[in-house]
């Protein structure tokens, strides 16, 4: 299982993610965003690209072997 943030109050509804990861994110209408919060494992690869694709990193993929710097390190 991956578990999946995404930031509302950051996505502007690119539907970058959407377009790359149709199974776990949808927009409905022109601005909501619907997505699955726990992804299969096998969508891992996606997800990634996804989140590597939204303009405002809005898509957090929290990953279970993720370092904790990764959450907690920003500066
Ligand atoms: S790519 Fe980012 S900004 Fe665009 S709909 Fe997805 S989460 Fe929102």
């Amino acid at each position: 299982m991956v578990r999946i943030a995404v930031d509302l109050n950051r996505c502007q509804g690119y539907a970058q993610c959407a377009f790359l990861a149709p199974e776990i994110f949808a927009m409905h209408g022109e601005e909501a965003l619907l997505y699955n919060p726990d992804a299969d494992e096998a969508q891992r690869e996606k997800l990634a690209q996804a989140a590597a694709a939204c303009p405002v990193q809005a898509i957090l993929v929290d990953a279970v072997d993720a370092p904790a710097e990764a959450v907690s390190g920003a500066r």
